[in-house]
């Protein structure tokens, strides 16, 4: 039977959603789970890591380890897939699932995908689906080592409801530090917005706001809906709005419950971090603009008319 081991994502004590969805897919493929979780005080979490679809949770709680570091952390991964014997090793997508993944793969002298989008396990033959040069193409990867790592797609997995696993703790003993690279600091956006990469909706404006007054229009309806609020390139590019906020194949890959792109054409570029989204609206002037054909909702008009409506009415259901 094929294993598959998920690292947990935890942030501020808190296992994310995503754990869940790579646990579903695993045990959707007949594997054996298990889930690795790395970090500090996350004992407690073993019984949520059990609901969330393991059959064996490896846990590396120490205070060293409060602070994400690629080397210590993936020293635990590598540690945990040994013991488990694991084939297939998923990290969900994120900044520091993208940083531990090829380190623990050379450990472990296995290939490493990164966005992958399915994987399929046939014998012993892995193969993984992924997309490439902005979503233009669609590779299906025959993998030549006996064990892969992964990191998955955001949205690419739904987690399947009613799923749980069996609480088996096994602990892992902390690496010594790592000297080569020592986190002294670490600052946070202290913005207080929603991350883009948490929100359930996201709310991006696009070269169609025109100015800061038009992105101000448009984050108003994002603070109403308690959304995450992005942008295209242009608007970045423009200095109206942050990077961190762009969308995009050179930006954040989103793939919330609902996206609303306000002014944006729906450049291939900009689709690559956001066609993934489960419901997607699209308000355009013109008809013909490419978002038009990955939406399933369009609205043809003017966004500084359409967001004013759209606040009305939200403030009506709300009320
Ligand atoms: C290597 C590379 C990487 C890139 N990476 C990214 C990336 O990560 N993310 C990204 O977004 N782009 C990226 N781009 C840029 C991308 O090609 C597009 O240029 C960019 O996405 C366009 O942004 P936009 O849709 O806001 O602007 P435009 O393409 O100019 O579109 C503006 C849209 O607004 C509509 N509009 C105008 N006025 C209104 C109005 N009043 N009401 C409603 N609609 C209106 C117009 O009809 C038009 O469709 C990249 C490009 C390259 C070459």
């Amino acid at each position: 039977m094929a294993k598959i081991l998920v690292i947990a994502d935890i942030k501020q004590g808190v296992l994310k959603g995503s754990t869940a969805e790579l646990l579903s897919k695993a045990r959707a493929m007949g594997a054996e789970t298990a889930v690795v979780a790395v970090g500090s005080n996350i004992e407690s979490l073993a019984p949520d890591l059990a609901a969330a679809g393991s059959d064996t949770q490896f846990i590396a709680d120490d205070p060293s380890l409060e602070q994400f570091s690629a080397g210590p952390y993936a020293s635990c991964i590598v540690d945990a897939a040994k013991q488990f014997e694991a084939t297939l090793i998923w990290f969900g997508f994120s900044e520091s699932g993208k940083a531990a993944a090829p380190r623990v793969a050379a450990q472990l002298n296995a290939a490493c995908a990164t966005e992958i989008t399915d994987a399929t396990l046939e014998g012993d033959e892995i193969q993984v689906i992924r997309p490439a040069i902005a979503g233009k193409v669609i590779q299906r990867i025959k993998v030549n080592t006996e064990q892969l790592v992964a990191v998955v797609r955001a949205g690419a997995f739904e987690a399947t409801e009613g799923i749980t696993g069996t609480e088996n703790v096994v602990k892992l003993t902390a690496p010594a530090a790592d000297l080569k690279a020592v986190i002294k600091e670490i600052i946070s956006d202290a913005s207080g917005e929603i991350d883009l990469a948490d929100a359930d909706i996201v709310i991006s404006v696009g070269r169609g706001a025109k100015d800061q007054a038009g992105v101000d229009l448009v984050k108003e309806l994002a603070n109403d809906m308690k959304a995450g609020f992005g942008s295209s390139r242009a608007m970045v590019d423009g200095g109206f709005m942050a990077h961190n906020k762009q969308v995009g194949q050179t930006g954040k890959i989103v793939a919330p419950t609902l996206y609303m792109a306000f002014g944006i054409s729906g450049a291939i570029q900009h689709l690559a971090g956001m066609n993934g989204s489960k419901v997607i609206l699209a308000v355009n002037k013109d008809p013909e603009a490419p978002i038009f054909n990955v939406a399933d909702y369009g609205i043809v008009g003017d966004l500084f008319e359409v967001v004013p409506v759209l606040r009305e009415e939200i403030k009506k259901v709300r009320s």
